[in-house]
């Protein structure tokens, strides 16, 4: 199965949308770095099944803090990525 970054964002925000904007974004911006703290420690571990978890974690809840910010990911990365041959440096 594949699915696109839209199609995954939807699903987060049919899923999970009505509770995501009631908790806000200082609060899920928390829950989000714990995850990102999750994956430094699966980085670190063999566990390959793990780190596919927590970079999954990271994802859904960056996809989450593009939700309940109006920010359409795919269209974001398109727009920063992909146009005029791309960034010159990260940022
Ligand atoms: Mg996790």
């Amino acid at each position: 199965m594949t699915m696109t970054i839209q199609e995954f964002q939807q699903h987060i925000k049919d899923k999970y949308g009505a509770r995501d904007a009631e908790r806000g974004t200082p609060a899920t911006y928390m829950w989000f770095i714990e995850e990102v703290g999750e994956l430094a420690s699966a980085l670190q571990d063999i566990d390959h099944k793990n780190k596919e978890e927590e970079f999954a974690d990271v994802f859904a809840w960056l996809c989450t803090l593009a939700n309940i910010n109006g920010v359409n990911l795919s269209k974001a990365l398109q727009d920063k990525y992909f146009k005029d041959g791309g960034p010159k440096g990260f940022k």
